[in-house]
Order: C-alpha cells, then sequence, then structure tokens
C-alpha cells in the first residue's frame, strides 16, 4: 500500500470546514489579534493552499500558522467537526515552522534527567535571584533563553523522596499512570497524589517514569522523535500488559492516545471523577482560583470532572476562570518560542483573575503552572500555585 501523500491529507482535512466562523470566538489567537488569519478558518484556508502549492509559503504567511497554539478550542466547538489537531499536525510535519525554533532547548527538555539536572543546578546556583534579572536586561524580548531564564522562579521544591503509598483494600483492578518528560522530571508529589488518590479509590497503580509521550517533538514538526518516543512509550506499556492508562498531565493526553490506540487513555481526574465514588475529603476553609489548561478541556474534556472532584472538598470556595477564547500562553513550548505572544496571551489570564485575588491557584499542567507562576511572581502577586491533584491527596480523609 503506497504511503498517503501528506498534501492531499491537508487539503482532504481542510476542505471538510465550511467556513461558518463557529470556531472564531473560541479561539485565543483571534481573540488577540482579531484577523482572520489568526482564526482557525484563516489557518485551514491557507494550510489548504500551502498544501495545493495555489499559494507560497512565504514567512509571513507561515507566521499565521506558526503562532497558533494548538489549544484545539476550534475542534471542540466545530459543528462538522473539522479534524484541525490532525490537520496541525500534518501541516507541522510537511512545513515545520519557520520561526528560528530553540531547537536543542526543546529536546532537552523531552529528556527528565536532563531536566532533573537543570532545575537542580538553577535551584543550587540561586539562579532565579541573579540570573533572571540579568537576562531581563541583556537579552531582547524574544528571546528564547530569556523565557527559559524568566521560568526559573517558578520552579517547584526540590524533589522529595517518593512517598510509598499504601495498597488498596479489595482492589477494583489496576491502572497504569504515566508521569511525563517535565513533570515527571519536576513534580514527583503530583505522581505520589494521583497515585494515593487511585489507590484509596480502590486501584493498584503501575507507574510508568522517565518517558516522554512525542507531543513536544509532534508539535514542532518532528515526526520521527516523535515516532520514537511513541514506539518506546508502547514497548513500556506492553510490557505491563495494562488497557487503561492514566495522565496527571493533560498536554500528554493527545499524543498518548495516539501512541497507544488500543488503550483506554484518561486523564487521572476524569478517571477519579467516574470511579471516586470512596474518597472522602476533609473540610478546607479556603478560596482558589481554578485554571483549566486548554488540553484538559478540549482534549481531556475533564472539565466538568476536575470541578466536581474539587466540589466535594467541603468549605473549599472555587472561582473557574474563563476558558472561552483563552490560552495562558504556555501551550508545551509556545512560551519559549513565541515569548511576547505567550505573555500578551498570560496578560489577558491575569485580567480575567477576581478581586481580591486568593491565595491559591490550581492549574493541572506543569507548562501553566510554570509560565503563570513566573508572571504572577514578576507582577508581585503572591499565589501558590498547585496541581489540583496535590489540594486533593492533602485533603483526603484518611
Ligand atoms: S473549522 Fe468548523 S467551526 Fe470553524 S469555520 Fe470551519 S466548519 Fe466552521
Ligand atoms: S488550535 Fe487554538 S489557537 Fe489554533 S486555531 Fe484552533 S483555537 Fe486558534
Amino acid at each position: 500500500m503506497s504511503a498517503r501523500d501528506p498534501c492531499e491529507h491537508i487539503v482532504e482535512l481542510a476542505d471538510a470546514c465550511v467556513k461558518c466562523g463557529l470556531c472564531l470566538p473560541y479561539c485565543p489567537t483571534y481573540a488577540l489579534d482579531r484577523v482572520e488569519t489568526e482564526s482557525p478558518r484563516g489557518r485551514i484556508a491557507l494550510a489548504r493552499h500551502v498544501a495545493d502549492a495555489s499559494l507560497a509559503p512565504d514567512a509571513g504567511l507561515r507566521a499565521h500558522l506558526d503562532h497558533c497554539l494548538g489549544c484545539l478550542a476550534c475542534e471542540r466547538v466545530c459543528p462538522v467537526p473539522v479534524h484541525y489537531g490532525e490537520l496541525l499536525t500534518a501541516y507541522r510535519a510537511a512545513l515545520p515552522p519557520a520561526s528560528p525554533r530553540p531547537r536543542r532547548m526543546l529536546r532537552l527538555l523531552t529528556r527528565p534527567g536532563w531536566v532533573r539536572f537543570g532545575a537542580a543546578l538553577a535551584r543550587g546556583s540561586g539562579a532565579a535571584h541573579w540570573l533572571t534579572p540579568l537576562a531581563r536586561r541583556a537579552l531582547p524580548r524574544d528571546s528564547a533563553l530569556r523565557a527559559a531564564i524568566s521560568l526559573l522562579p517558578a520552579l517547584p521544591a526540590a524533589r522529595s523522596a517518593r512517598t510509598s503509598v499504601p495498597a488498596p483494600v479489595n482492589a477494583h483492578g489496576k491502572v497504569a499512570l504515566f508521569g511525563g518528560c517535565v513533570q515527571g522530571a519536576l513534580e514527583r508529589e503530583v505522581q505520589d497524589a494521583a497515585a494515593r488518590l487511585l489507590s484509596a479509590a480502590g486501584f493498584e497503580v503501575a507507574r510508568i517514569e522517565g518517558l516522554c509521550c512525542g507531543a513536544l517533538a509532534a508539535h514542532t514538526g518532528d515526526s520521527a522523535a516523535a515516532a520514537t518516543k511513541g514506539r518506546r512509550v508502547r514497548a513500556a506499556f506492553e510490557e505491563r500488559g495494562l488497557d487503561t492508562v492514566l495522565t496527571a498531565t493533560p498536554g500528554c493526553l493527545g499524543t498518548l492516545r495516539e501512541d497507544l490506540p488500543d488503550a483506554q487513555v484518561e486523564d487521572a481526574m476524569a478517571f477519579l471523577d467516574r470511579h471516586g465514588e470512596a474518597l472522602e475529603f476533609r473540610p478546607l476553609d479556603r478560596k482558589a482560583v481554578l485554571h483549566l489548561p486548554c488540553t484538559q478541556v478540549n482534549v481531556a474534556r475533564a472539565d466538568g470532572a476536575v470541578r466536581r472532584l474539587l466540589a466535594r472538598i467541603p468549605g473549599l470556595e472555587l472561582d473557574v476562570l474563563p476558558t472561552r477564547g483563552m490560552c495562558c500562553g504556555a501551550a508545551g513550548s509556545y512560551m519559549l518560542e513565541f515569548p511576547e505572544r505567550a505573555v500578551a496571551q498570560r496578560q489577558r489570564v491575569f485580567e480575567s483573575l477576581p478581586d481580591p485575588l486568593p491565595g491559591l491557584l490550581l492549574t493541572a499542567n506543569i507548562g501553566c503552572r510554570l509560565h503563570l507562576g513566573a508572571g504572577l511572581r514578576e507582577r508581585g502577586t503572591p499565589m501558590e500555585v498547585q496541581h489540583p491533584l496535590m489540594l486533593l491527596a492533602q485533603q483526603l480523609q484518611p
């Protein structure tokens, strides 16, 4: 069987669009720029014309396509539906982004050992205090290095030893918990929290650590690297012989589903919402803001589950940030590739924060936590930024 022509595939996917424009109010880049070329409908038309060679992919045109955050809000609301995520991956594989991408830095981010080493070095040298202001003075605003250094103040505290998780009583089954590259390397506590909650809900947990799903590589158009990472993930799961795979990082979910087509791949919070009826939580007299990462809303479609789970903590007052047309700008590698646009998107999120501001912000993606946390510090807004699973595990009734 001959391989499918990638350009024909893009044209086929793009031709499904009926140009109704219903997706436009949900697109964060359209909300920022208010031009058709920064909207889903505009990008679909541009990708189609580049694919059928009726438009030359000059730098200006490609910039509009590269500016897409990959949030997939357009796909979620499209009535057809147009498979925008598939179109974006196909387009980026055929024509990798034109921007000068920080390739080496992105490659390092997919290696948990290097991420751990870099974080330990930054903490040990106190780099957040002296390097961040220096980078702000010495490097241009659109520098990827400056953007990476600006995240240092938001790095989570040094990793503690893994806490032991009690075995479930009368286990209902066994699930795999995928750690991911950046979150798995930086926040062991989140994996511990997920494992504790799953165990309390009656599930035995097999942890899969030290692997990258390939999402970062796929987003940057490096389909060969994404495929290699996908093969490693598949081998690790096949070895364990499990059919349910959970992740506490919604950003990994879409790629994991592609890596493991025969498995049931789910957001850990959506799974706990459905299977965690045995969980009981201690009261907490506290206000918090909930930020829902785009992938948790549009790919995992777990926004309702997250709210329901957190509503089970008696006394917790939750303010949910708007999601329509919003993205914090972290978007995988976007905050490093387009730092100024990422900061502009983050600013729109900050403008939607309640007043007075609660002391706690909850969000499930490590990229969102770092990007929002760094921005809050820059603004001098003291807020603790945490994964919702950490709060749930902390309030779990013994
Ligand atoms: S992508 Fe879907 S919602 Fe957007 S213009 Fe096309 S058909 Fe309409
Ligand atoms: S994926 Fe997000 S940023 Fe990209 S076109 Fe769709 S809604 Fe806009």
